[in-house]
């Protein structure tokens, strides 16, 4: 099994090794080939509109979200990756482009200049011991759909949740060394 880390913009040497790391093959994707050849991929954090734009013009975003669809691919997006799977952003740039495939409204940078980057223990469903998540300019989720299920929150609102074959994180787990995230996701990508 090969999963695929989406590499137009961003933080993506991260994800690959912390792939590797739980045992799986991973590569870095930019071409509707790679996509191709992968079970789950994951959007990485960096600038949402950017990536956007650039799946669009890559011709990979029909790809992704058809696959998606069918069954066939598993998509993790964290933070930026996050915003871009959401059905809406509550506070986009004008017709700001994405996948829109996960029942989620997104606000962005949602924890204000204040707390613009900072790392906090965290709850996650399902794991024993809280994990230690790091949050730059990061969105939250502010309201959800039927099938979504909330992995964990912090007062401002949902920070990590799951629809299917579908995983979204505000924070960034590739940022620690902790490999429950991923291991999380691989399991998703085996289904
Ligand atoms: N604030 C960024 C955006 O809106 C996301 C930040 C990140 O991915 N670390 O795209």
């Amino acid at each position: 099994m090969k999963i695929g880390v989406l590499s137009v913009q961003g933080a993506v040497s991260e994800h690959i090794r912390h792939l590797e790391l739980c045992g799986t093959e991973a590569v870095a994707v930019k071409d509707s080939e790679t996509i191709k050849q992968v079970s789950g991929l994951i959007i990485p954090g960096g600038e949402s509109t950017t990536i956007g734009k650039l799946i669009e013009i890559f011709g990979l975003a029909d790809l992704i979200r058809k696959r998606n669809r069918e069954g066939s691919l598993a998509v993790f997006g964290t933070c930026a990756g996050m915003i871009l799977i959401a059905r809406d952003i509550t506070d986009g740039i004008q017709g700001q482009q994405r996948l829109g495939l996960m029942d989620i409204a997104v606000k962005r940078n949602a924890f204000g200049r204040q707390r613009e980057s900072f790392e906090t223990e965290l709850d996650f469903e399902t794991f024993e011991t809280p994990l230690t998540a790091v949050f730059i300019r990061a969105p939250i989720i502010e309201a959800t759909g039927s099938g979504v299920v909330t992995l964990a929150k912090l007062p401002e609102g949902i920070v990590a949740a799951r629809q299917g074959n579908l995983l979204a994180t505000s924070f960034h787990p590739e940022l620690t060394t902790d490999l429950r995230v991923h291991r999380y996701f691989v399991q998703m990508c085996r289904v």
